[in-house]
C-alpha cells in the first residue's frame, strides 16, 4: 500500500470540543487521485455515539438559551475562517474526494455561501403574535429539536456537512454529525475552525464509523432529528429506521437527471453545459446530466456534445471516482448498455492519468440510442457518462422522464420560452433548469428532489431548515385588568 506523500493524521472522533482516540475497526483513507493512503479512520463502536450524545445534551441547555443574534455570531467568524483557511480547505477536498482544484474550491465557496445563510437566520425567522380574542393573545416561538444528528455521503465531503451544520447549530440545536467514512477528514477540519470560532463544546459532535453507527443514530432515544444525504437504498432504510424510532427525519437519495433537448437549442452553450453537468466532480453529483432525451432532429447537439466531451481530459480537467469498485461499477453499466445494441460514440473506458496509474478514472463517455429499459437509463450510474434517448416528440421525452423512480433535477434545453414552460410544469423533479445543466437553486432557496430522491417533508436547506430543525410552540396569554392589585397603595 503506497502512502501519499501528503499524509493526514488519523480522523479522529470529536466529542465535547476535544478529538479523541477511539476503539474499533481502523481503515485507510485512500486519495483516489492517484490510489494512495492519506490517513485512516478509526469506525466507532455504540458507546462512541453515546459520549456523543451525551456531551451533547451537557451542552444543549445553555445553547438553546441564547438568543439566535447571539448563536449566529460563530457563523459571522466561521465564515471569516473559511475564507482565510479555503486554499487548505481545498487541497483537503481535491484529495479526499478526487474532484479537481477548481472543482474543490467552488464545493468550499459553496459551504461559505451555507455558512452566510446562517448568519441571515435572524432577519428570516419570524414569529406571530395576534391578539386571538379581547384580551387574549397568541403567539409562536421557534424552539429547536434538541440533539440532532446528520449523516453524510462521499461526493461533497465539505459542501454537504455544511448544509446542515449551520442551520441547525444557529437554531439552538446541538448536533452529531457521521461523516463518510471514504472521506472523513474535511469534517476533522471543520471541528476545528467551529471551535477557533467560538463554538461551546459539544454543540457540535462527529462520530465515525459505518453502516453500525448510522444505525445506533437511528435507534438512539436522546437524538430527536436525523438527516441523511447518500444513496436511495440507504436513505430509505435510514428513512424508516429514524421514523419508527419517532425521529423526525429528511433522507435525501440517489438521482436520475434527466435533459431534454428540443432542436431548437442553441448549440455551442447547450453543447458546452451538457458536457460539464455530466462529466463536472467525475458525474459524481446528485444533479449530474445521466439522461439525455433528444428530441426529434438533434442529432446536431449530439455530435457536439461528443465534441465538447473529447475535450475533458482525466487528470486535466476531470478528476477521479471514488474507488476501484465505482470506476468497475460504471464500466458495467457502459458494457452491458453496448451489449443490449446502445452505441458508445465516446468511451471513457481505460482511462488513466500518467504517473497516477493507481487513480482510479473513468473518461467522460456519451452512448447514444440507450432505451428506457436498460439499466443505463434507469439506475443511477455515478460516473461522467451520459445515456442518450431518443423520443419523437415531446410528450414523449416527457413521458420518460415521468417514468423514472428518482425526481431531484431535470432540464429542459431551448430557446423556446413556451416549450420551456411545458416541459418545466410537467416533468416531475424538485429541481428544474431552463437552459442549465445543474439547475442547483442557490441560496436563499432551498434545495431538494422529489419521489425516491428524497424522503420526508421539506427541503434541507434555505428556509426549509427552518420547520426541520425546529419545533412551534404556541403560547396563548390572557390578563386579567380586574384582577390587577395596585401596588402603588
Ligand atoms: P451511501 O448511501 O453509500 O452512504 C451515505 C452514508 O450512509 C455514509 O455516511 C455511509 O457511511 C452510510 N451508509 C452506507 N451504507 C449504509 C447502510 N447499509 N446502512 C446505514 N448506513 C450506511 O452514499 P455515498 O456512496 O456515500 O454517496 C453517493 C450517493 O449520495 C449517490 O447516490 C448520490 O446521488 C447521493 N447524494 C444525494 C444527494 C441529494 O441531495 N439527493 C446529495 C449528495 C449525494
Amino acid at each position: 500500500m503506497s502512502i501519499h506523500a501528503l499524509s493526514f493524521p488519523e480522523a479522529r472522533n470529536y466529542i465535547a470540543g476535544a478529538f479523541r482516540q477511539n476503539g474499533g475497526r481502523a481503515m485507510p483513507v485512500i486519495s483516489p487521485l492517484d490510489g494512495a493512503t492519506l490517513s485512516s479512520v478509526t469506525l466507532s463502536d455504540k458507546e462512541a455515539l453515546d459520549e456523543a450524545v451525551a456531551a451533547a445534551h451537557r451542552a444543549a441547555r445553555d445553547w438553546a438559551a441564547l438568543t439566535i443574534k447571539e448563536r449566529v455570531q460563530v457563523f459571522f467568524r466561521f465564515r471569516a475562517l473559511l475564507e482565510e483557511h479555503k486554499a487548505e480547505l481545498t487541497e483537503l477536498v481535491h484529495l479526499e474526494n478526487g474532484k479537481t482544484r477548481e472543482e474543490a474550491e467552488a464545493e468550499v465557496l459553496k459551504g461559505i455561501e451555507l455558512s452566510e445563510f446562517a448568519c441571515s437566520l435572524p432577519q428570516i425567522i419570524s414569529d406571530e403574535v395576534q391578539e386571538v380574542s379581547k384580551g387574549v393573545e397568541c403567539r409562536t416561538s421557534h424552539v429547536p429539536m434538541g440533539v440532532v444528528a446528520s449523516i453524510t455521503p462521499f461526493n461533497f465531503p465539505f459542501m454537504v456537512p455544511l448544509w446542515t451544520i449551520p442551520n441547525a447549530l444557529s437554531l439552538g440545536n446541538c448536533m452529531i454529525l457521521k461523516p463518510s467514512e471514504q472521506v472523513p477528514l474535511s469534517a476533522q477540519k471543520i471541528a476545528t475552525l467551529l471551535k477557533q470560532a467560538g463554538l461551546p463544546d459539544g454543540v457540535f459532535n462527529i462520530v465515525n464509523g459505518d453502516k453500525e453507527i448510522v444505525e445506533a443514530i437511528c435507534d438512539h432515544p436522546g437524538i430527536q432529528a436525523v438527516t441523511f444525504v447518500g444513496s436511495t437504498r440507504v436513505a430509505s432504510i435510514v428513512y424508516r429506521r429514524a421514523t419508527s424510532s419517532l425521529k423526525r427525519a429528511l433522507c435525501l437519495g440517489g438521482a436520475k437527471n434527466h435533459l431534454i433537448v428540443l432542436p431548437d437549442a442553441n448549440l455551442a452553450m447547450s453543447a458546452a453545459n451538457i458536457a460539464a453537468s455530466m462529466s463536472g466532480c467525475a458525474g459524481q453529483r446528485c444533479m449530474a446530466a445521466s439522461a439525455m432525451v433528444a428530441v426529434g432532429k438533434t442529432d446536431h447537439i449530439v455530435q457536439k456534445i461528443c465534441e465538447e466531451a473529447r475535450k475533458i481530459i482525466p487528470g486535466k480537467n476531470l478528476g477521479s471516482v471514488i474507488s476501484k469498485e465505482a470506476k468497475e461499477r460504471i464500466g458495467r453499466y457502459i458494457a452491458e448498455a453496448e451489449a443490449a445494441g446502445a452505441k458508445v460514440l465516446v468511451d471513457g473506458r481505460n482511462a488513466t492519468v500518467p504517473g497516477k496509474e493507481g487513480g482510479f478514472y473513468v473518461g467522460p463517455t456519451v452512448i447514444d440510442y440507450v432505451t428506457p429499459d436498460m439499466a443505463i437509463a434507469r439506475e443511477e450510474v455515478f460516473g461522467p457518462v451520459l445515456a442518450i434517448l431518443r423520443a419523437d416528440d415531446v410528450d414523449e421525452a416527457i413521458r420518460i422522464e415521468n417514468s423514472s423512480n428518482y425526481g431531484n433535477a431535470s432540464s429542459v434545453f431551448t430557446e423556446n420560452g413556451g416549450m420551456a414552460q411545458y416541459v418545466a410544469e410537467r416533468v416531475s423533479a424538485g429541481m428544474v433548469g431552463v437552459n442549465i445543466g445543474v439547475p442547483v437553486p442557490r441560496e436563499p432557496f432551498p434545495f431538494g428532489g422529489w419521489n425516491e430522491s428524497r424522503f420526508g417533508v421539506g427541503d434541507i436547506t434555505g428556509k426549509s431548515s427552518i420547520p426541520f430543525w425546529t419545533q412551534l410552540k404556541k403560547t396563548t396569554t390572557k390578563w386579567n385588568p380586574e384582577a390587577w392589585t395596585d401596588w402603588t397603595t
